[in-house]
């Protein structure tokens, strides 16, 4: 390591590249030893109102299931927590989503956690989390998922809405108790979601290492309204040319010459840049959204007297779930179900115990 932004370059493309490198030089990573549940790690919750119904009057009661006991790596203070699952998920639907998103939006989060989260427990024959050892998953969003706690997410929204939003959460998560998304009748390894996609999701093998069938490219319209659907960036020569040549790839640009040393060579179908040219070095959209802090990998360039200007779209790595265009299509009038199964091509959702038995 030469210095500190390839130290922190090479972190972050660890972590996240490594699962889906190590994932994509063999098949599908499926939970190979599938292992019964013990009665004695499950409880049961029954009668929840659910206030997702529009106009407030209906009362659905359903029995939910907590799920075994996950271990949480707790990243941000460095312990390890021990949950309910189903605990667990709440506080990834509100760590992950505004609870201003409509319902049917927060219960297709829901889903997608449930499913990263089994996928990667103990319990279900999973690996736990690489970063983390002897936890099931841990709470930095980079790797894992993002998760707060109800006592902090109560505490950061108003005494007035606090009581309304986390039951709205939790009649997302409750009212999609144990359902997962399923592929060729296996859960979904990489339930992929992000923020705000540029009018089309991506190909997982154009950003990633590998290409899931269920990840493919869709278009995902009218996420306008979202508040990083565009961003501009600008740098001066000298920075621009530097945070390249200080970026760990033996890029070597010169500040007075960047238009004819930079170059976009290829997108890809959700309209990232897919290949870059930088010094005679090829890199990809996601590297320079790396080097560069860029919003997303589907920016471009433009070559001023002083500087270079970006403006970029979308916010996240763009595969999968686009958070924002799932809440653009449930105000639409989808259902959770609908959004899933547009967004993750080909997957069903079943029941947690029809998979593991
Ligand atoms: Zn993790």
């Amino acid at each position: 390591m030469k210095n500190i932004s390839l130290m922190m370059i090479t972190a972050v493309a660890m972590i996240l590249f490594i699962p889906l490198i190590i994932n994509g030089l063999g098949k599908y990573n499926v939970p190979v030893n599938v292992k019964p549940i013990p009665e004695s790690a499950q409880s049961q919750n029954t009668v929840k109102t659910d206030p997702s119904s529009r106009d407030g009057s209906t009362i659905t009661e359903y029995t939910v299931d907590e799920g075994p006991e996950i271990k949480v790596f707790d990243a941000q203070n460095n312990k390890l927590m021990k949950m309910k699952l189903e605990e667990y998920i709440r506080g990834v639907v509100a760590g992950e989503m505004p609870a201003g998103f409509e319902i049917e939006a927060l219960k297709a989060q829901a889903v997608a956690a449930r499913t990263y989260a089994i996928t990667r427990m103990l319990a279900y024959g999973g690996k736990g989390c690489a970063e983390h050892q002897g936890a099931d998953i841990c709470t930095d969003p980079t790797h894992c998922q993002a998760w707060i706690s109800k006592e902090e997410c109560l505490k950061s929204w108003s005494p007035v809405e606090a009581s309304e939003k986390w039951a709205k959460i939790t009649a997302a998560v409750d009212s999609t108790n144990n359902m997962i998304l399923v592929y060729d009748a296996v859960p979904v390894m990489y339930p992929m979601y992000f923020s705000t996609s540029s009018g089309k999701t991506e190909n997982s093998g154009d950003i990633f290492s590998y290409q899931y069938p269920y990840l493919r490219s869709v278009s995902s319209p009218d996420e306008q309204v979202a508040p990083k659907f565009t961003s501009s960036v600008s740098f001066s020569n000298d920075e621009f040319a530097k945070k390249f040549n200080q970026s760990g790839y033996g890029i070597k640009l010169d500040k007075a010459k960047l238009s004819s040393q930079v170059k976009v060579l290829e997108r890809t179908e959700g309209g990232s840049v897919k290949k870059i040219s930088a010094g005679g070095k090829n890199l990809t959209g996601m590297n320079v959204r790396t080097i560069l802090g860029l919003n997303s990998a589907n920016f471009t360039i433009e070559f001023r007297k002083n500087e270079v200007a970006l403006n970029v779209i979308g916010y996240g790595h763009g595969v999968g779930m686009s958070q924002w265009g799932a809440n653009v299509m449930a105000g639409k009038g989808k259902k959770f179900d609908e959004v899933l199964k547009y967004y993750y091509q080909g997957v069903e959702i079943k029941n947690i115990k029809s998979i593991y038995k």
